[in-house]
């Protein structure tokens, strides 16, 4: 297990636009790894490269601790539809939830950690999840988008 440090709101690499994978080697592999013990160790759901100081075209996401992981490397958007205005936090952003309008629905695809093409459909949770790390790779932090961003209530220590 290996934990990455992770980047906040105000560090450069956060607004860079990130560069596509070249290809998906052993070494990708790892940081992907890196990246869910990096995830799961602050409680998230989701988790870019930008955010732990690689900026590369490439994220996780797992919004059930039981249910599975996604790995989208170079993704694309490509479909989106509907609409769904909710909360919103960032591991970048730590501490603070904000309001955010996203699509119900979005059809994105990519490369697996394997270097085939995957794609993933989602909606609701997991589709604000998709959007929420694409935009990281675009140097888009959700405060960018959000609405009544404030200190969320502590549930833990
Ligand atoms: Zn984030």
């Amino acid at each position: 297990m290996a934990l990455r440090k992770i980047l906040t709101e105000g560090d450069e690499t956060l607004t860079k636009v990130c560069r596509p994978v070249g290809e998906v080697t052993d070494r990708i592999r790892m940081i992907l790894d890196d990246m869910a013990d990096t995830m799961h160790d602050a409680n998230g759901v989701g988790l870019a490269a930008p955010q732990v100081g690689i900026p590369r075209r490439m994220f996780i996401v797992q919004i059930d601790p039981e249910g599975p992981m996604y790995e989208l490397i170079n993704p694309e958007i490509v479909e989106t539809s509907g609409e769904q205005y909710g909360e919103e936090g960032c591991l970048s952003v730590p501490g603070y939830v904000g309001m955010v309008k996203r699509p119900n629905y979005v059809k994105i695809k990519g490369l697996d950690r394997n270097g085939d093409s995957v794609e993933y459909e989602g909606e609701e949770l997991l589709a604000r999840a998709f959007m929420h790390e694409y935009d990281h790779l675009d140097g888009i932090l959700y405060t960018k988008k959000a609405d009544d961003i404030h200190y969320a209530d502590s549930e833990e220590e």
